[in-house]
């Protein structure tokens, strides 16, 4: 069965202790919400510093997970200034965002890449977020369910059954990350659909049924419920609304 999940993904923002008072203060609000469990999930992703300290914060008992915004390809070594995914794992983490345009950007990371980082996030029992999504000059080109398609073929088909089964995926246009330009719910389910299906040919109609897909682009807690009544989107990868606690609880609430 799909997860409905919401992610916070913080990106490289706030230092430490403002990283553990938003934690607390994102607890406090859960607690208010009297939150259900994995109804929908959470997941927090903050700066790989602070993960342990937010694990404290961690209201689990209302459905809140950690998750990591990368990990490296390697279990270990020589790998200077770089995290492993079994590390993620030993600091409480249960997710790690792989693929994120950001990085795809601006540290080159390929298909072929992340191919590997996947096999290393799931040996270590890690859930992948998995993030596909097209520039806005593949949108104009008509060129956008080439790009996602592709995107789906040779970064994450190749793994069997079971791996695949572990794995999230997020639809980030990337014209929409960040810019405060939302894709209307009509384009994101346009794609949700789009990548169900091809989820069906490259596996089964039940791992398509079976698959949670997120969207990710300004969302906030304006558009969320709008864009989460769509049939094919499970949920929400969120940025800039994630810093926010009060936002962010009702973007969990927009179910
Ligand atoms: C993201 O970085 O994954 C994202 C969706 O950012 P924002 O919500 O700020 O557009």
């Amino acid at each position: 069965m799909r997860q409905k999940l919401v992610a916070g993904n913080w990106k490289m923002n706030l230092s430490y202790p403002e990283g553990l008072a938003l934690a607390h203060e994102i607890a406090i609000l859960a607690g208010a919400a009297q939150l259900t469990p994995d109804q929908p999930r959470v997941v927090l992703c903050p700066p790989f510093i602070h993960l342990f300290g937010v694990a404290q914060h961690l209201p689990k008992a209302a459905g809140f997970y950690l998750g990591g915004q990368n990990c490296h390809q390697k279990d270990s070594g020589a790998y200077t200034g770089e995290v492993s995914a079994t590390m993620l794992r030993s600091v409480g983490c249960e997710y790690v965002i792989l693929g994120h345009s950001e990085r795809r950007q601006y540290c080159h990371e390929t298909d072929d890449l992340l191919a590997q980082k996947l096999k290393a996030a799931l040996a270590a029992g890690l859930k992948p977020i998995f993030c596909v999504g097209e520039t806005l000059e593949t949108r104009e080109a008509d060129e956008t369910f080439e790009f996602i398609g592709r995107q789906l073929s040779d970064g994450l088909f190749h793994l069997s059954n079971e791996e695949f089964d572990q794995v999230v995926i997020a639809y980030e246009p990337i014209w929409a990350i960040g810019t405060g330009r939302t894709a209307t719910s009509a384009q994101a389910q346009e794609v949700h659909a789009f990548i169900r299906e091809r989820i069906a040919r490259a596996y089964d109609a039940e791992a398509a049924q079976d698959t949670t897909i997120l969207y990710g682009g300004s969302a906030n807690a304006q558009n969320a419920r709008e864009l989460f009544s769509q049939p094919d989107v499970d949920g929400g990868l969120i940025g800039g609304a994630a810093l926010k606690p009060a936002d962010f609880i009702t973007i969990i609430q927009s179910f």
